[in-house]
């Protein structure tokens, strides 16, 4: 079994990234900006965000922060959004979800502007994405794809099972593993909580992506022997062990897993990193201009 480290993969993109500020600084070019919507006080959120900005200092990009109470009107939001719009200042931006009850999550979503859209949350930047035309591929299954092609997984003519079919992560991952691509021509099949007997398809996967955040639900039994487990999963739960009071628990019951598997993620250090780092290249393809040309 060989262990996908997404912390180390993830440290090598971001120095390329920092290499790359370094010769648009050099080169009297403006720094990437990214800027991120933050609303409420959600321990989670408040992480992930903190995360992306600390990620943004490390490679040299200029992050802000918009911060908004839990309360914040829809209307306000979307002002927010348009402000950043019209910005000429920031490159790219995220509205970190989930948003309160009050708001419509899907009408903030297609108010940013697909050039600025780096989560690649944007049904233009989803329609492209499946049409295999230039776009921001949404960064948890573009983390995944980086993954896979730095341990040179070979994916093509294998089975893919995904479990899990949400807008931003099991359905674009499922898409992108069925593409005539590189990392692609897999068989998909696509999992989701009304899908029957669940273990008789995990049992065929050569390629297994969990993403349905239920923590340890994959057991050594629902996994073929050899099988490559990619573990998206993320819950926070009550822990005495650490210091913040919770920790990650992946949605793959690792220990009794891993020893079946060929390659396996771990939870913390793996898919989450390269979220991070995905979206600081979409950043950067936004700052240079490259999928939606100026
Ligand atoms: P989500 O929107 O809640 O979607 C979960 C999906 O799993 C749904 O499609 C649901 O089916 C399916 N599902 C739930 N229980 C199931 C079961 N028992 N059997 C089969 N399918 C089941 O979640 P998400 O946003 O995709 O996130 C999934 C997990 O990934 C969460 O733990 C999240 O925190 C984590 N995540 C991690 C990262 C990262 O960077 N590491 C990024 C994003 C998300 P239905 O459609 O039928 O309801």
């Amino acid at each position: 079994m060989q262990l996908i480290d997404g912390k180390k993969v993830s440290g090598d993109i971001l120095s390329e990234i920092a290499e790359e500020v370094e010769k648009l600084k050099a080169s009297g070019k403006k720094i990437p900006h990214l800027a991120a919507i933050l609303v409420g006080n959600d321990g989670g959120s408040e992480t992930y965000v903190s995360s992306k900005i600390k990620a943004c200092e490390k490679v040299g990009f200029k992050s802000t922060l918009l911060r908004f109470p839990e309360y914040v009107t829809e209307e306000k939001l979307l002002q927010a959004v348009a402000d950043l719009n019209n910005n000429r200042e920031v490159d790219g931006f995220i509205v970190q979800l989930p948003l309160p009850r009050q708001i419509n999550e899907q009408k903030v979503i297609e108010s940013i502007l697909p050039a600025k859209d780096v989560d690649g949350f944007h049904p233009i930047n989803v329609g492209r994405m499946v049409l295999n035309l230039p776009c921001y591929v949404s960064a948890t299954p573009y983390g995944i794809v980086q993954l896979l092609e730095k341990y040179n997984i070979s994916t093509s003519g294998k089975h893919c099972v995904v479990i899990g079919r949400s807008h931003i992560v099991g359905s674009p991952m499922s898409i992108l593993m069925a593409k005539n691509t590189l990392l692609g021509n897999c068989t998909v099949t696509l999992c989701h909580s009304k899908t029957l007997d669940l273990k008789s398809h995990t049992l065929r996967a050569d390629i297994l992506i969990c993403a349905l955040g239920s923590p340890e639900f994959v057991t050594a039994d629902m996994v073929k022997e050899g099988a490559i487990v990619v573990d998206v999963g993320t819950t926070r739960v009550a822990s005495t062990e650490t210091k913040s009071g919770f920790k990650l628990k992946g949605d793959v019951k690792f220990n009794e897993v891993a020893p079946k598997c060929s390659f396996i993620t771990p939870v913390p250090g793996g898919v989450g990193p390269m979220t991070i780092a995905s979206l600081l290249k979409n950043t950067l393809l936004a700052a240079k201009r490259e999928i939606y040309p100026a």
